[in-house]
């Protein structure tokens, strides 16, 4: 299965992903993770992003394409993947469906002002990924999962969470037309895109997609 998951920063799409792509058997593929790696790892790719993941600025489309491109002609890739943060904008999207077209398109959809608490209050785990609310951990430095050490994402403060957000809503939500089979550049009489209500509780969201892509 061919799978793209679509919502604004802090719907839960990261979340949602890991368990979805471990159900189906895919591979997880988040464009984010891929530039902090390779932030970290200072690579060419990391050098240029990190101007743009810093504040927190969509990175532009032809580094993304060609980055994307690149994995999804892994060996991995060739029976399906699940793609998270990717594509963000029209000319992304159109890009994808030249490379490998994809058969579903999950929006996980919360409303504007449960986003800055959601996001704000996010903790990740450094050992194991997980991801946390800060109201839900015992010690606010540690995971209550494996006992790794959390820690707040840079472009997870309120400035950057804004510019984020109007990044979404400016570029990224456009694709619910483009997916829906409603904007100039669809693909003719196709609608790709499944609704999720993400405001709930994550295994409520997760049962929803399961359901949807039924
Ligand atoms: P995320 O982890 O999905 O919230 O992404 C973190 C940051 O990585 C974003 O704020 C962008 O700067 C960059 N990024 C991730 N995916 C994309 C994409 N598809 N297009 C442009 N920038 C991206």
């Amino acid at each position: 299965m061919k799978l793209i998951f679509l919502g604004p920063p802090g719907a839960g799409k990261g979340t949602q992903a890991a368990g979805v792509s471990a159900h189906l058997r895919v591979p997880h593929i988040s464009t984010g993770d891929m530039f902090r790696s390779a932030i970290k790892n200072a690579t060419p790719v990391g050098l240029e992003a990190k101007r743009y993941l810093d504040a927190g600025e969509l990175v532009p489309d032809s580094v993304v394409i060609d980055m994307v491109r690149e994995r999804l002609s892994m060996a991995d890739c060739q029976n399906g993947y699940l793609l998270d943060g990717f594509p963000r904008t029209v000319e992304q999207a159109v890009a994808l469906d030249d490379i490998s077209v994809p058969e579903a398109v999950v929006d996980i959809q919360v409303p504007d002002e449960r986003l800055m608490d959601r996001l704000t209050g996010r903790r990740i785990c450094e050992k194991c990924s997980g991801t946390f609310h800060i109201s839900k951990l015992s010690d606010p430095t540690i995971c209550p999962v494996c006992g790794g050490r959390v820690y707040q994402r840079n472009d997870d403060q309120p400035e950057t969470i804004m510019t984020r957000l109007h990044a979404y809503h400016a570029q990224t939500e456009p694709l619910i037309g483009y997916y829906s089979g409603q904007d100039k550049l669809s693909r003719p009489g196709e609608n790709r895109l499944k609704v999720v209500d993400g405001d709930r509780r994550p295994e409520d969201v997760f049962r929803a997609i399961l359901s949807a892509l039924e």
